[in-house]
């Protein structure tokens, strides 16, 4: 056990070094990478904070290159008032606030649009704050994490907002109010627009409503793994599917499934109709299965899998089991072509959403039960994710050939904790994407 724990570690901080690299040359935010090293190998931050942060000892956690291109922005500000005026809310700040510290994105939840502005860098001094208004219906402003400040604009339907920067204040337009308006003389407005430069907000003006495919492994012909009382993994994954499309759609996304029932489909099939259907998530469910008889009472615990091309042997054993199902379509993928369709930034998506997968799948299913075990985020080489043109994951709910996991996977309950689980998961890597 020792054994293998060391070498899920070494295995781990080898995906995550080379993960941090290809953030970085990619310019997207290795943060969340080096934060999940940092826990492993807190030794390798030790050294490089005493040999790259010599000289400059008030900037914490920067690399030198952004040091360099923003010199002044890099502190931080703390939001001193919050106000609803001339059809908008102004936020005054004690500094200036850099455009690129503010990530915005919109949730669409049973009827409400909610438009979040996390501010980077920022902090308030009262836990939270709220707003009730005529043409909104609230705004809340809080202090999210010890670096983020969130508002949030909930409305009855969806507007386009501005926002405008003005020396150490913020101003976001609310939705237009027929009352305001007439207030509102020519001249006031003309004025406003002198003072202040406009940038354009960049959200989109419909609402973007995320499609989810979820693709329940194996089915038909092909039962998948066998486990507990000759129970087979193509009826526990259909069953947890079912109940992840109505979580989901509650919540407002659009869903399919590569399959309803019990049939066959061949894994080619499966990505391709995610690409038709114009999917922004791909989301397989399977069950593992102990590689034998003597080690179905250790083996359990949840993974989450994204595609890559590199293969550790516990990956390629996990691997060659879900893949076995359709061999004609493993021989139709050249090498070649793999690597054609693997892009590293996908790759990155795909880790990103396997990591919020897995962390709110357990946060789930650890509030009612115990015993839950963390296999955690891999990458391995999966025929059915390859082709996917959006970020796509495979989820191995448990072990189906574990006396308790494998009996658990049929329970209608630890189904539904499942399927909340993975919602959340969807929805942590919405906000943390800014998508
Ligand atoms: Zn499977």
């Amino acid at each position: 056990m020792k054994a293998l724990l060391d070498q899920n570690r070494t295995l781990q901080e080898k995906a995550l070094s080379g993960l941090i690299k290809a953030s970085k040359t990619l310019g997207l935010d290795p943060t969340r990478y080096e934060n999940a090293l940092k826990t492993i190998r807190p030794d390798l931050f030790e050294k490089r904070k005493r040999s790259a942060k010599k000289p400059e000892k008030k900037i914490s956690s920067s690399s030198a290159s952004s040091i360099e291109k923003h010199p002044p922005s890099r502190k931080r500000v703390r939001l001193l008032s919050s106000k609803v005026e001339k059809g908008g809310l102004k936020l005054s700040f004690s500094g200036r606030v850099d455009k690129k510290w503010i990530r915005h994105f919109i949730l669409e939840r049973r009827g409400r649009v909610l438009y979040v502005y996390d501010f980077k860098n920022v902090r308030i001094p009262f836990s939270i704050k709220r707003f009730k208004g005529g043409s909104f219906k609230e705004i809340r402003i809080a202090q999210f994490d010890p670096k983020r400040v969130r508002v949030v604009i909930e409305v009855k339907k969806a507007y386009n907002p501005k926002l405008e920067f003005k020396d150490k204040t913020v101003y976001i337009t609310l939705p237009y109010s027929k009352k305001r308006a007439e207030k509102a003389t020519t001249s006031e407005r003309k004025k406003r627009g002198k003072q202040s430069k406009k940038v354009d907000a960049t959200i989109p003006k419909y609402l973007k409503r995320y499609t989810v495919v979820i693709d329940p492994g194996h089915g038909g012909k092909d039962a998948g793994a066998v486990g507990v009382k000759r129970r087979k993994e193509k009826d526990a994954v259909l069953a947890v599917a079912k109940r992840l499309k109505k979580v989901l759609q509650k919540r407002g996304f659009k869903v399919y499934m590569t399959r309803e029932r019990d049939r066959f489909v061949s894994l080619k099939k499966r990505t391709h109709f995610a690409n038709r259907k114009g999917a922004d998530f791909f989301i397989s469910i399977h069950a593992n299965a102990a590689p034998n008889r003597a080690s179905r009472y250790k083996s359990k615990g949840l993974e989450t899998f994204f595609l890559s091309p590199a293969r550790s042997e516990r990956a390629k054993r996990v691997a060659a089991l879900e893949n076995s199902a359709d061999l004609s379509d493993l021989n139709r993928y050249t090498k070649n072509t793999l690597l054609n369709v693997l892009n590293r930034e996908k790759i990155i998506e795909s880790n990103k959403l396997a990591i919020d997968l897995q962390k709110q799948i357990l946060s789930s299913l650890k509030r009612k039960y115990r015993g839950v075990v963390d296999n955690g985020v891999r990458e391995a080489p999966f025929w059915v994710l390859v082709g996917a043109q959006m970020p796509a994951v495979l989820i191995e709910i448990g072990y189906i050939t574990h006396p308790t996991e494998g009996l658990r996977l049929f329970n209608p309950n630890y189904q539904n904790l499942l399927a909340e689980g993975i919602a959340n998961g969807i929805e942590s890597y919405i906000y943390h994407s800014g998508m």
